[in-house]
């Protein structure tokens, strides 16, 4: 499988519209980046230009005292795009630090950002208080502008993106309005894509699933594994019988058959699940082995694309390289503009 940049179909690039999404290489994925992003990713790349950022500079405003994680979980997550699916060939995939022109253009925009459109920002106020932050840094405050930056250094015209990131990218629509109003058409105003699915709720049914939280099920994990995962997983509270009626609105484990076990196939048996365990029918240990072969089922082809990648990290390293390349191309062009744009000389 050849990578390079140059032996892509000509004018694949110009001709389609571009996606800009990414994540943080916090740990490896799980499956709830495989139903609210990876697999519309997925179903994306044959559509559209997508680029796909490692964005290791922004797991680093959270996780600065421990950056061999972060360095880890870069090659991590890229075997874990190969695993669902992605394709090189048709994706461009690329490490956030490797671009120095996307620090370049989060300083540009920074200077025509507001401090209080920051602090105002309900995402970052949700993250910094549950990470019990009592002080903001300036990259964590600053993380929605190096957003702009990545988005807008190649030209993005499409992020798809969960709710949460919505205010994020309206702040790069401001940016961009700004920008070209003040000194001239030059940056792409990009358009978020909400996906339909909600957040994926954790094992715990604390929250959201989470990397950091260590609350989900990582696309990697060996069948065992996910066994004592979904045994682990809170049901409903008040069904302390097999044969209580329970109530499936409020159970952890039937979310899961909703978005990646029976329901994801369309099958009538979710319905019956859930007038089984109505009904009382249905004890929560048949349901959870249940899911289990659901899950083991929907990650096998996962699991196997991974082992054949992992035997094969030059291979990765190449995808990354490549990636980076074209990248660092279409964000030089970017900068090149801005700076002309901003007046500064260019020597
Ligand atoms: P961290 O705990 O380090 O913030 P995370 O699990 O929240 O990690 P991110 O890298 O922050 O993952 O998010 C990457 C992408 O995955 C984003 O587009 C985000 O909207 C989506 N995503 C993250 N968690 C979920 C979830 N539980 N359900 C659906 N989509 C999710
Ligand atoms: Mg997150």
């Amino acid at each position: 499988m050849d990578v390079r940049t140059e032996n892509r179909p000509t004018g694949m690039e110009t001709h389609r519209k571009r996606i800009l999404t990414g994540d943080r290489p916090t740990g490896r994925l799980h499956v709830g980046h495989y139903v609210g992003s990876l697999r519309s990713r997925v179903a994306l790349q044959d559509k559209y230009d997508s680029f796909i950022e490692i964005a290791d500079i922004q797991a680093l405003t959270t996780d600065f005292e421990q950056p061999e994680v972060v360095a880890e979980n870069v090659h991590q997550v890229c075997l874990d795009y190969l695993a669902v699916g992605l394709d090189p060939e048709k994706v461009t995939i690329f490490v956030q630090s490797a671009v120095p022109e996307i620090a370049e253009l989060t300083v540009f925009y920074s200077l025509i950002t507001s401090v209080n459109s920051l602090r105002h920002n309900p995402t970052i106020k949700t993250e910094a208080a549950e990470r019990g932050y009592t002080s903001l840094s300036y990259g964590f405050l600053g993380y929605p502008v190096s957003q702009a930056a990545d988005i807008t250094s190649v030209g993005a015209h499409l992020v798809p993106v969960g709710d949460d990131q919505l205010p994020h990218i309206e702040l790069t629509r401001d940016i961009v309005r700004r920008f070209n109003a003040l000194y001239g058409p030059v940056l792409v105003e990009p358009q978020a894509l909400v996906g339909e699915c909600p957040r994926l709720v954790g094992l715990d049914g604390g929250g959201k699933m989470s990397k950091s939280k260590g609350n989900g099920i990582s696309l990697s994990d060996a069948p065992e594994l996910v066994r004592a995962k979904v045994k682990s997983a809170v049901t409903d509270p008040q069904r302390l019988h097999a044969h209580d009626p329970g109530h499936p609105e409020v159970c952890v484990v039937h979310t899961y058959h909703r978005y990646l076990g029976e329901g994801a196939r369309g099958s009538e048996a979710l319905a019956d699940f859930e007038r089984s365990c109505r009904a009382g029918a249905i004890g929560c240990a048949a349901c959870k082995e249940n899911l289990t072969r659901s899950l083991n089922t929907l990650l096998a082809p996962a699991r196997e694309r991974r082992r054949y990648y992992e035997e094969r990290p030059g291979f990765v390293k190449e995808v990354l390289a490549a990636g980076i390349t074209r990248v660092r191309g279409e964000a030089a062009l970017t900068v090149s503009r801005v700076k002309s744009a901003l007046r500064l000389v260019q020597f």
